[in-house]
């Protein structure tokens, strides 16, 4: 069976599909399971190629992971501007307390409304998180709840932020 292109199918490839599965070619032949940094690192110097089997409603389909560059992205590996809507720079942040869901004080985690000043969007949760801790110490809540709300002077945020790590 002659593998398909997933470079060919663009976005839409389900890299991050949980059904999707990757299968790793290595150079003497043997055949791994699995997905993660170092299987890219692996492939990115040629030492192995990945593909993976995305199951159809009646047949599954052999694709060959083409473009390594998408797939870092869709995992996490890479950072990706589009899929997150955030830069990689130092965002430009305002934020204060939320005037409500503050109501016990000694919550470990506090409400916070934040907005990005510097142009950016949060799309991506995780990835706002990582870039919070690396600049401001900040360790974000990223399990449960978080919205957003448009108005005229922007989006807002609102997330919740381990109280002692809320520093500058
Ligand atoms: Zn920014």
């Amino acid at each position: 069976m002659e593998p398909r292109s997933a470079a060919a199918a663009g976005k839409d490839f389900p890299y991050t599909a949980r059904t999707t599965c990757y299968i790793e070619v290595h150079e003497d032949g043997s055949v791994t399971h699995g997905n993660d940094r170092t299987a890219y690192e692996r492939a990115v110097t040629g030492k192995s190629r990945l593909f993976a089997v995305w199951p159809g409603e009646w047949s599954s389909h052999l694709f060959a992971i083409d473009d390594l560059d998408e797939y870092a992205k869709a995992h996490g590996i890479k950072h990706d501007e589009e899929r997150t809507g955030l830069k990689e720079h130092v965002h430009d942040v305002q934020w204060e307390k939320s005037s409500y869901g503050n109501d016990n004080p000694r919550s470990p985690y506090v409400s916070i409304s934040v907005s990005l000043t510097c142009g950016c969007t949060i799309h991506d949760l995780d990835s706002f998180a990582a870039q919070m801790s690396d600049q401001r110490g900040w360790a974000v809540a990223t399990s449960g709840g978080w919205g957003s709300s448009s108005g005229p002077e922007g989006t807002t945020y609102s997330l919740r932020v381990r109280r002692k790590s809320l520093t500058g």
